[in-house]
């Protein structure tokens, strides 16, 4: 068995442990690996292990890999940040897009996604530690933005992406992954339907699972530390 193997094995029995723990099924748990610098093989070795959904950052990245790996029946997710003048590569080749912040990108995306393909699953990413470089929505501005993306015609929302500032102390994790969670929850009470928290990595998934994550987005402990 390949060593990619062998850590996708470890990382989906530490999904499964968390959310047993946390009497939630772990297969309301999708785990994404994201595998942004690393090269086409290490994805189909993935894939040859029984991993169907990748992560990528950069959207010439995910255009170059998807056409590279045509013959696999992959779902791409586009995690990284939006650049408008790159919203084509993204609609096209994308199944899934979190990193939604602004309404102008949304509605480039809508407007290039191909009425043939299936509506372009969509997160917002929410700015939840609130640090002035990062990119994502403010908790205090994602309501209106949720609202007016549930309109765009060819994307389909379907929840939250959070990145939030490291931390090593998991008090601090979940409390942050709650605060999230808690967002999503009165987007929900607005009358918005959201079945989808994008949040958790390497180092904090646990600590999401826990905390009600539905999707985690893993690359480290999958392909090993990125170059
Ligand atoms: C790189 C990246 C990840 C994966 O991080 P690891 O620590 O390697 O698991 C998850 N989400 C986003 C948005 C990323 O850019």
């Amino acid at each position: 068995m390949s060593e990619i193997c062998n850590r996708l094995n470890r990382v989906n029995d530490r999904i499964r442990l968390t959310a047993q723990n946390a009497k939630r099924a772990p297969e309301h748990v999708r785990l994404l690996a994201v595998s942004k610098t690393f090269p086409a093989d290490a994805i189909r070795a993935a894939w040859d292990c029984g991993q169907r959904c990748f992560g990528e950052n950069y959207a010439g990245e995910l255009a170059r890999k998807a056409t590279e790996l045509a013959d696999l029946d992959i779902e791409w997710h586009f995690i990284g940040h939006l650049q408008s003048n790159k919203t084509r590569l993204i609609a096209t080749f994308a199944h899934w897009v979190h990193s939604i912040d602004r309404l102008s990108v949304a509605e480039r995306l809508s407007h290039q996604r191909s009425p043939d393909m299936p509506p372009l699953q969509v997160c917002l990413q929410v700015n939840i530690s609130g640090e002035t470089r990062k990119s994502g929505v403010s908790p205090e501005n994602i309501s209106e933005l949720a609202h007016a993306v549930a309109t765009l015609p060819h994307l389909h929302l379907r929840g939250l992406m959070a990145l939030p500032a490291i931390s090593e102390d998991p008090t601090t994790q979940r409390a942050t992954f709650a605060l999230v969670r808690s967002i999503r929850d009165r987007l929900i009470e607005e009358g918005l339907t959201l079945d989808t928290l994008s949040m958790g990595m390497s180092g904090d998934l646990e600590a999401a699972v826990s905390e009600g994550a539905t999707l985690v987005r893993v690359g480290s402990a999958i392909f090993g530390s990125r170059l």
